[in-house]
């Protein structure tokens, strides 16, 4: 058996941002990966011609950029930015942008409204006044004790009352009382579909108040040279610091003796001890049901397991696109992100299509132009572009439905660009089996590790617990975006697992968190 103080089961970014902190503490770590490359959902490469670099998964990192876990570990990334952060193109041709310019974005949302220029930049600087409290508080374990207390202490009581209604409102409701136009609404309300809620679920204006407000604040960059960067970045630090990754390793089981993790035997029969900890970035339905085995948890969290919603699927394609998008609104031209195909109105139809099962007459779509972003994504004077799109949950999906949609995704972009389809030179679609089969831990092809709701968010996430790392088996820690706080990549959930591991091991202290958390336990799966 092969021994190694941490195992940590797949290489996403998560996992290599574990990695790469328990090897910052001296521990020796050896990352298992199921397939034969790292990075998950955080990757690059040739698919659609010679010369056109797709970031296959996600691609601008504004969360990432932000996040104090990625800065601290000092990657070297040279970060670049579109001219615009995001155009969010509305069915009548209008456009509403935001620009790093608080004063090109005023204009903009000006132009839907007299005053929502000024509306924007009081909601922009309330953000900026609490952002870095904020974003610590989002980022930290789950209770954020101390970015909390330092929250209360700015904006006091009544001040942390009104934070917390907001943190609840539905992105229709913040946009309503925050603006007057549809344009910066809508700027908001297509940040906040990013996730899987729709304009009027609970809970969805955060999201979209955060990645707009960020996007104001320190735009929504890319790594020059591609996603794959951040990868290779996180995997060079990694074995510079005698990390070992070994590829091509489903885990297929966590080795449990007497309720403690003590390693891991992958799908070849090949058995890695933990000495210390096993931490996994893979989706909680497939470490506790697949990985962990019901024998070994408490019926509670089984029980509560049954209730884990995903997000919804996903049908990402990537184009070679041979000259610039012909935007009939111009607006869109020096946009990194264009969202477009929806109004307000169309967004809750489409989030209503996808909640009733039906595939959306008119998807609502989320655009990059990865080569305005980056321009090593393509040679001069083209563009390597995507499009994703959600479908609603389903087990599976027949070609002819997928081409169906994929015409209709074309023919969103063709009516606010019309003459793109004569342009693209090479084409890419990910169905969400293919997204699946890519990286296992999108199942289904859902993209944020379960859904966004607030029923399973904070102490609700993954399932109602600490809405920390531990799980209720020692030693084994949930080191993936189905951990608080959730989808995009900003290294959070990862390093919340590696500093519970090391809290957890630690000469003095250590027995102390282990008492705490096994009385937690106790009381939360209490049946
Ligand atoms: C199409 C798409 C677009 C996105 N766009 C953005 C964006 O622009 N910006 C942003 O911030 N976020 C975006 N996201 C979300 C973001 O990419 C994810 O939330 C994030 O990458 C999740 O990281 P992770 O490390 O938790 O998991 P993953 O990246 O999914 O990595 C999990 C790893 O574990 C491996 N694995 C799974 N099971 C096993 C096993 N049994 N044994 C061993 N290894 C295993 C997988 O192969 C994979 O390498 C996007 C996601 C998708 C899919």
């Amino acid at each position: 058996m092969e021994a190694s103080d941490a195992i940590v089961i797949g290489a996403g970014h998560n996992g290599l941002v574990a990695a790469n902190l328990l090897a910052d503490a001296g521990w020796s770590v050896r990352v298992l990966e199921a397939t034969s490359q790292p990075g998950g959902a955080v990757r690059s490469g040739f698919v659609t011609a010679p010369g056109y670099l797709s970031d296959l998964f996600s691609s601008f990192y504004p969360l990432g950029f932000a996040s104090p876990v990625l800065s601290g570990l000092d990657l070297g990334l040279d970060w670049r930015h579109a001219p615009d952060v995001l155009t969010h193109l509305l069915p009548d041709g209008r456009a509403a942008t935001i620009n790093r310019d608080l004063a090109v974005t005023m204009a903009s949302m000006e132009e839907f409204a007299p005053g929502d220029g000024e509306r924007w930049r009081a909601a922009y600087e309330e953000w900026a006044g609490l952002s870095d409290r904020l974003l610590d508080a989002i980022l930290e374990p789950f209770p954020p004790v101390r970015a909390g207390v330092g929250l209360l202490g700015q904006v006091g009581i009544s001040g942390a009352l009104r934070l917390g209604r907001r943190l609840v409102l539905p992105v229709r409701q913040l946009g309503a009382e925050l603006f007057r136009g549809e344009g910066a609404t809508l700027a908001l309300a297509g940040c906040a579909l990013h996730t899987d809620l729709s304009p009027d679920d609970a809970g969805g204006g955060v999201y979209g108040w955060l990645l707009a407000m960020l996007g104001q604040q320190v735009g929504w960059p890319v790594p020059a040279g591609g996603a794959g960067r951040i990868t290779e970045a996180l995997v060079d630090r990694l074995t510079a610091r005698g990390g070992e990754i070994v590829y091509d390793a489903p885990v297929e089981r966590v080795l449990i003796a007497r309720g403690r993790a003590m390693g891991v035997r992958d799908a070849g029969g090949r058995d890695f001890r933990a000495g210390r900890a096993v931490l996994a970035d893979v989706p909680a339905p497939a470490l506790y049901l697949d990985l962990v085995g019901a024998r070994w948890l408490p019926p509670r969290l089984v029980d509560d397991l049954s209730h884990f919603r995903w997000d919804g699927a996903t049908v990402k394609i990537d184009w070679a696109v041979n000259g610039p998008i012909p935007w009939t609104n111009r607006a869109a031209a020096g946009a990194g992100t264009v969202h477009l195909g929806a109004d307000l109105n169309d967004l809750s139809r489409y989030a209503a299509a996808l909640a009733t099962g039906e595939l959306p007459r008119r998807p609502f779509l989320l655009l990059g132009q990865m080569s305005t972003a980056d321009p090593g994504h393509s040679p001069p004077g083209t563009e390597s572009v995507w499009a994703y799109t959600h479908l609603p949950v389903r087990d599976s999906w027949s070609a002819d439905e997928i081409d169906e949609h994929v015409a209709r995704m074309e023919a969103v972009v063709e009516a606010h660009a019309p003459g793109f389809g004569k342009l693209v030179v090479g084409r890419n679609v990910f169905a969400p089996g293919d997204l699946q089969r890519e990286n296992p831990s999108l199942v289904g092809g859902a993209l944020g590790g379960g859904t966004s709701a607030a029923f399973q968010q904070l102490f609700l996430r993954p399932v109602p617990g600490l809405g920390r790392a531990d799980t209720p088996v020692d030693r084994l820690f949930l080191a993936s975006s189905s951990a608080h706080p959730g989808g995009g990549v900003h290294g959070a959930p990862g390093a919340n697992a590696a500093r519970a591991a090391l809290a957890r091991d630690r000469r003095l202290t250590g027995a102390v968190y282990r008492g705490v958390v096994g009385v937690a336990n106790r009381a939360i799966y209490q049946d």
